[in-house]
């Protein structure tokens, strides 16, 4: 506005001193003709027109300069970035300059606070992508098989576990619904029912057969908004050996009572009778006695078998091993034998290595494992029969065998892969002695666990068993 108003007092200036100059134009008389002035004003005001045109054009020029310097300046920030305050070169654009930089400051400082906001992002979406990835190795570390579905029954991860137990393939990419991958219906059926209770951080476990193992299926509900609830997380834990072992302790129990109240029922039927008085003479009350010495004896092998084995079974058995020689241990056995044997009128055929075989053992179990031995060969044995203990080396494999063989009733085939088992007593030679099935279970216990051998046995029924153990 400033310029404009100077441009026009100086055109209008410029106008009066060319239209002054035609007035004092003298017509010869030194007055001036009325037509003179006439002509002046008109000249005035052409020259005022003129004038007023040139200047309007230079005046829009010059505006175009200054507008265009300040255009490229903010277009020059725009493309760098840099907000450095624009400058007018004329004065006539200072104000529009300063709003320029005041829209300049608002956009710098917001453009900040956009920049801190997007840094804080990318720090919160790090934290929760560590966080997926943490999830993730957890979830694969796992042994047990985990499921985890969204609120559209869709997996959203499982481990390898889930995998090899249900027998699928984890899509690469994408979510696809379990249904579609997982064959197992009632698994399936049991993630949407969990789901449809949207019971939150509700859970229920349920045992679940898949092919011969038994699982336990663990399911929970995961928290989530909306009206779907969120998704569901199984875990299916292989119980079958858990419900071997109980079944074994429950058939161990219920063996234990029976073996111990057989030996017991018969002491107290003839410690009663004795004391009723029904022993007829000295004679049967003696009769009485050693049945009450055998079964009471029975009855202290039987517990001291059993205490053994759960001993051992449970590591608490103190074992001390030493170099001891082999010969030595089952030399000490025969003889310990012998007695019993010529009561029944065996035969006992030493083989036993003169050489000092030596081997890490523990020489109390050691012993008992060996003793146990020929005791069964002396109790399956008829009158008559031979026993044979033999030891041998085998240099190379650096094993030593100790090899106790009978010429007894021997085992049916049936039988042979189980008379190593807690408690199993061959049923046709339960006639040939007492017993109570714990004898080879002590046997294998000491060889296998505590000296980390090995045992065998083979066996022709009516020709006669052999029972060896093996150590390096
Ligand atoms: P038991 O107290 O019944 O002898 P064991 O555990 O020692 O228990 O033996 C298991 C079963 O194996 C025995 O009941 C018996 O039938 C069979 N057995 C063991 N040793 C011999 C053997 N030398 N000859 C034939 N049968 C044997």
């Amino acid at each position: 506005m400033a310029i404009r108003r100077v441009q026009v007092l100086v055109l209008f200036a410029i106008a009066m001193i060319i239209s002054g100059m035609t007035l004092v134009v003298p017509d010869g008389v030194g007055k001036l003709p009325t037509w003179a002035g006439e002509k002046s004003v008109n000249t005035a005001a052409a020259v005022l027109v003129v004038l007023g045109g040139v200047g309007g054009l230079l005046a829009t020029r010059h505006l175009r300069t200054i507008c265009g310097d300040l255009s490229r300046q903010v277009i020059a920030r725009q493309r760098t970035g840099e907000m450095t305050p624009v400058r007018a070169s004329d004065h006539a654009l200072a104000p529009l300059a300063g709003s320029i930089n005041n829209l300049l400051q608002s956009v710098q400082s917001q453009l900040a606070d956009a920049r801190r906001h997007n840094q804080e992002l990318e720090i919160q979406l790090k934290v929760v992508q560590i966080e997926r990835e943490h999830a993730q190795s957890i979830i694969h570390s796992i042994s047990d098989a985990v499921l985890v579905t969204d609120p559209w029954d869709e997996l959203v991860t499982a481990n390898d576990a889930a995998a090899r137990t249900l027998g699928f393939r984890m899509p690469e990419q994408g979510r696809r619904p379990v249904a579609e991958l997982i064959k197992d219906a009632r698994i399936i059926a049991m993630i949407c029912e969990m789901r449809a209770t949207r019971s939150a951080n509700g859970r229920r476990t349920v045992e679940h057969p898949i092919g011969d193992r038994t699982f336990k299926v663990t399911l929970s509900c995961l928290p989530g908004s909306g009206e779907g609830g969120g998704g569901v997380v199984a875990v299916l834990r292989d119980m079958t050996r858990e419900a071997e072992v109980a079944q074994m302790k429950n058939d161990f129990v219920s063996h234990v009572s029976h073996e111990l109240r057989t030996p017991l029922a018969s002491i107290k039927a003839y410690v009663e009778m004795l004391v009723d008085g029904e022993a007829q003479d000295e004679k049967q009350k003696s009769e009485f006695y050693e049945v009450i010495q055998n079964e009471a004896n029975r009855l202290g092998r039987l517990i001291d078998n059993i205490l053994d084995i759960s001993r051992i079974e449970s590591g608490l058995v103190k074992v001390n091993k030493q170099a001891l020689s082999v010969t030595v241990v089952v030399k000490e056995a025969l003889e310990l034998i012998t007695p019993q044997a010529s009561g029944k009128n065996i035969r006992i055929v030493d083989q036993v290595a003169p050489a000092m075989y030596q081997a890490m053992a523990d020489k109390d179990t050691f012993h008992r494992a060996v003793l146990n031995l020929l005791s069964n060969a002396v109790k399956y044995t008829p009158a008559g029969g031979t026993i044979t203990a033999a030891t041998s080396v085998d240099e190379a494999a650096k094993r030593i065998t100790i090899r106790i063989s009978d010429t007894g009733v021997g085992i049916p085939p049936k039988d042979l892969p189980f008379v190593f088992d807690k408690f199993y007593r061959v049923e046709a030679n339960k006639g040939m002695a007492k017993g109570t099935g714990l004898g080879l279970s002590l046997v294998k216990h000491i060889v296998e666990n505590v000296h980390h051998g090995r045992v065998f046995v083979e066996s022709t029924v009516g020709v006669g068993s052999s029972f060896g153990i093996e150590l390096d």
